[in-house]
């Protein structure tokens, strides 16, 4: 149950004083349907309405607060015109200027003989001072209300500034002291109001910096936003730790095996997301961790000696990918170790023949298959396994999070790892999925080249196709990845095909194409052509841009760069540079380039480091559009931005962290409190979760 001291605040906008049905809607729209809504409506702005000259005075293009005597109306002669209403003061004589309203109303605003406040922007026309639509008109008794500096909300069609501003007043006036949920010492080294006297002072903003989103007492509330959605994702983790899982461990040298046979070491990450994993799964909760490593570091090793773990122990594994390309690949990478070691390894995607599909369903039921990779064909439901241990997922930002829950109940109690090459900022890492534990590959495995990188504009085709021509000569291979036009495979595929046939009249027969409409034979077809080396150059579509590995490929060569993001851009540049030959990727742009796609560019000319990289794409796009906003899981703050918060968001995690360490239940008087927050922010289950606990 709610507390009973933020009942005022928990009240719907409409009890507020002048907030009608019709306008509580409009209102609820802005900003939330109760009274705490809208003390977290913040101002984006403000207007100064402190100057104040006399007529004679005034600078155009200012915003001036003007006692005035109504001297006369003259309605417009015709409806183009506006309807002027003639004032002044002791000093000269202006105009207020309205087009398109009712005299009534008009009259009963300004009745002539009257003095009023009146303030906007004045500006002089044709000789005369002027101000039109004036935003507040008032008696002369409430001078000292417009006379002021007035926080500017932001507002939707049908609400204007001034029944806002009244509600959001309203508001202001129902809040009380609240028990202090901060630490007090971490309140003191900010510089951190009380939580009232913050709200207070956010909207009573007095210059730029108040309505920055640097200034304290916004610093303030957002910290209580971050610590809320923190501390409520702790205590869920920490409940899903003691959900129990299954043991899953062993030592009969399937993994070792393996090891002593691998034609390289594991680097150090390598080995120490290993560990991790298996010790995870040792443990008798469920795991679920995330593996993020850069293009080429090597992830799929270590996901299949996890795989092996769960073999080992007479479970089964399955290894999802997004694409047919990756899933064939994965397959051929793993079937030849599966073979060494006496583990049946299978393949299903949506394109394989009826028999072989029955195959592979009867195999996984009666277990006599131990590991299955395939794309989303996983997930039908005619899918059933002996056992199900352990779920990866490959290149998991390619899924929906249903999609990873699917392939997870598919198993009883199944550990789940998955992996991603597009490293996830520290911050989104915080906030998006703070319930996964994670591994970072962050070396690459050794013999790595340097992908010297080129941006070269498109009316300069000809000159690539030149340098191609004798690079090919000295055995170079090459991608020819085709723009990605709108979300459309179609039209993807038309350019690609276009290409495809351009520069095969130039390289006869050494040029070879793939997108996603192929079957995956052909597709298979195609790479093993291209990884043999009898074509030397492959168009494709982005159908390549996740995990494919060819190590002789040396040469990336991007088209229309300039409409890929900045992660996608480093992944199909991630394809080059594993062999010996030397490596360049051209991305080749088409002018005029807009400033962003210019930036991204330049980063990736500049750094190789797919973190750097992941941060830098952070701050270019925006938090929503990295992870496909909704489906993501991302919460959606109120008042705290990703991108500029980010050492609040760090301080809120290591917070919450030590407070449900010390304080799991949050029994102490300052746990208390932070019930409170937590009910600020509507995060009641969390705490009913403590109750049961
Ligand atoms: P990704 O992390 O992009 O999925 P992969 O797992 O496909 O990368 O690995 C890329 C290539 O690097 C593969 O050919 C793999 O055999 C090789 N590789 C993996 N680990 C190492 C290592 N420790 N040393 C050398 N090569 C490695
Ligand atoms: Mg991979």
């Amino acid at each position: 149950m709610r507390p009973e001291i933020l009942f005022p605040l928990f009240a719907p906008v409409q009890t507020l004083p002048g907030i009608g049905p019709r306008l509580s809607g409009f209102v609820s729209k802005v900003c939330g349907p109760n009274i705490i809504d809208l003390c977290w409506h913040l101002p984006i702005g403000f207007i100064d309405r402190r100057y104040s000259p006399d007529v004679a005075n005034v600078l155009p293009g200012s915003i001036a607060t003007i006692k005035l005597k109504i001297l006369d109306h003259q309605p417009p002669k015709s409806r183009k015109l506006p309807y002027k209403v003639i004032c002044g003061d002791n000093t000269g004589e202006m105009e207020l200027v309205f087009f398109h309203s009712r005299a009534d109303y008009l009259v009963h605003m300004l009745p002539v003989g009257e003095t009023r406040i009146v303030s906007g922007k004045v500006d002089i026309f044709k000789g005369k001072v002027q101000m039109s639509h004036p935003d507040r008109i008032g008696l002369p008794e409430e001078a000292s209300v417009i006379q002021t500096i007035e926080p500017v909300y932001r507002l939707t069609a049908g609400l204007t500034s001034k029944p806002l501003l009244k509600a959001i007043k309203g508001a202001l006036l129902k809040t009380g002291v609240l028990p202090e949920w901060q630490d007090l010492t971490w309140l003191k080294r900010q510089k951190f109001p009380a939580w009232r006297d913050a709200l207070l002072k956010v909207h009573a903003p007095k210059n730029e910096s108040d309505v920055g989103n640097n200034s304290t007492a916004r610093r303030r509330l957002i910290y209580d936003e971050l610590l809320a959605d923190q501390l409520a994702l702790t205590i869920v983790r920490s409940l899903n730790r003691k959900k129990s899982g299954r043991i899953i461990k062993s030592d009969n040298g399937l993994i070792k095996k393996i090891m002593d046979k691998l034609p390289f070491e594991l680097t150090t990450g390598q080995k120490g997301a290993l560990n991790e994993i298996l010790s995870d799964m040792a443990e008798p909760y469920r795991m679920l961790r995330l593996i993020q490593g850069d293009v080429g570091s090597g992830k799929t090793v270590v996901a299949f000696l996890a795989m092996i773990r769960a073999v080992e122990c007479q479970l089964q594994a399955a290894l999802m990918a997004p694409t047919e390309v990756l899933v064939l690949q994965h397959y051929k990478t793993l079937k030849p170790w599966g073979e060494y070691i006496g583990v049946n390894i299978e393949i299903l995607t949506g394109k394989d023949n009826k028999a072989h599909r029955k195959n592979v369903l009867d195999g996984l039921i009666n277990g006599d298959i131990s590991i299955i990779i395939g794309t989303h064909a996983l997930l039908q439901d005619d899918v059933h396994f002996k056992d199900l241990g352990l779920a990866v997922i490959d290149e998991q930002h390619r899924f929906g999070v249903h999609q990873r829950l699917m392939l997870n109940e598919k198993g009883k109690k199944a550990d789940m790892l998955v992996m991603t090459a597009t490293p996830i900022p520290r911050t989104l890492m915080l906030c998006a999925y703070s319930d996964l534990d994670s591994s970072r590959l962050v070396e690459k495995p050794a013999g790595r080249q340097e992908v010297e990188t080129r941006a070269v504009p498109t009316t300069r085709l000809e000159e690539i196709i030149d340098r191609l021509k004798h690079t090919l000569d000295e055995g170079a291979r090459a991608f020819w990845v085709c723009p990605l036009v709108e979300e459309s495979e179609l039209m993807d595929l038309e350019a690609a095909t276009d290409r495809y046939k351009f520069l095969d009249s130039r390289f006869k027969g050494r040029v070879g194409l793939l997108h996603g409409k192929m079957k995956p034979s052909e597709k298979e077809k195609v790479m093993k052509s291209f990884m043999e080396g009898e074509l030397n150059i492959l168009v494709a579509t982005t159908v390549i841009e996740v995990g494919v590995d060819i190590p002789d490929a040396n040469i990336m060569i991007v088209e229309h760069a300039e409409r890929f993001g900045l992660a996608q851009l480093h992944q199909l540049r991630g394809r080059v540079g594993r062999g010996i030959k030397s490596s360049a990727c051209i991305l080749m742009y088409s002018n005029p380039l807009s400033e962003n796609a210019r930036a991204r560019i330049k980063i990736l000319r500049e750094t190789d480091d797919g973190f750097r990289i992941a941060e830098e794409d952070l701050k270019l796009r925006g938090a929503g559009e990295l992870l496909g906003t909704r489906q993501s899981g991302l919460p959606v703050f109120r008042m705290a931005d990703i991108v500029s918060h980010q050492d609040l968001m760090v301080a809120a995690k290591d917070d919450a962290k030590l407070i449900i360490e010390r304080d799991p239940y949050l029994n102490s008087k300052r746990g208390e409190a932070l019930r409170i927050l937590l009910y600020l922010f509507q995060k009641e289950n969390v705490v009913q979760t403590l109750r049961s606990g």
